[in-house]
């Protein structure tokens, strides 16, 4: 199922903490190996811990982020810069002040723009402006979702405006008062967006995730399982804890 050349490499580690450290030494290898990298950045539970090792590194170990640009995958439609459960605020929180990433280096789609469909396209005319995306780090949602790609988003989507379905609305009701301060919309890069990036690390931690998991990597390659379009790419890793990994069988294992 799993053996043509593109196929994602699979790392499994014992837990989140270890999925945590490895993927952000490989972050750090790639920032020291080219230091005007392009990032491409994910918000959500999962990359927590990969930012407060990156805030680590940079404090005891000299990380420098002078040079580096990002590029978060997604906002919610409606929210400021300001709004605490806003992605903007989110990447502040744990990343941005603490390191040394200037503020004109740091892009998120705007969730208060007025014209979606111009910023949308302005978003992506600036990944192109600098130079595409070297690294993009991801999340999966339990719906198999990347960025805000929700279930049915076509592999060659470009950044847009979508509806987020109710199950990401409940899934991400944890971070807000109540489910219906969630908002209904959000600014995503598109899935051909993300299949641009030269190298592309899908984090996945829990139990919570395993099905999900399981589909994106041995199910079919079809819109319902939007991560299972990273097949399609090459330079693809899928950084598991074994909860995460609990469901793949163990042939489709492999970690060249
Ligand atoms: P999570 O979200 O890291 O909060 O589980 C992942 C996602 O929905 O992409």
């Amino acid at each position: 199922m799993n053996g043509d050349p593109s196929s994602p490499a699979i790392l499994v580690f014992a837990d989140a903490q270890q999925v945590a450290q490895q993927v952000a030494q490989m972050i750090a290898e790639a920032i020291r190996a080219k230091p005007d990298i392009v990032l491409g950045l994910a918000t959500g539970a999962t990359p927590i811990g990969v930012y407060s090792e990156l805030v680590r590194l940079h404090r005891e170990s000299s990380l420098d982020f002078s040079r580096v640009r990002t590029f978060n995958l997604d906002e919610y439609i409606g929210l400021g810069p300001d709004h605490p459960q806003s992605y903007r605020a989110f990447m502040r929180q744990h990343l941005f002040d603490h390191v040394n990433l200037g503020p004109g280096r740091t892009h998120l789609p705007e969730g208060l723009t007025s014209d979606v469909a111009a910023h949308a396209r302005e978003y992506e005319a600036m990944i192109q402006a600098a130079g595409g995306i070297d690294l993009q780090l991801l999340g999966i949602g339990d719906n198999g979702h990347i960025a805000f790609n929700e279930p049915g988003s076509l592999p060659d989507s470009r950044t847009r405006q979508i509806e987020l379905t109710e199950a990401t609305i409940a899934a991400n009701a944890r971070f807000f008062a109540s489910p219906a301060e969630v908002p209904r919309h959000a600014i995503t890069m598109g899935i051909g967006t993300i299949l641009e990036a030269r190298r592309v690390i899908l984090m996945a931690t829990g139990q919570r995730k395993s099905q999900a998991v399981r589909r994106a990597l041995e199910g079919p390659v079809d819109v319902d399982s939007p991560a299972s379009q990273l097949r399609r790419a090459r330079n693809v890793i899928f950084a598991l804890d074994r909860a995460a990994a609990s469901q793949l069988s163990s042939h489709s294992i492999r970690t060249d």
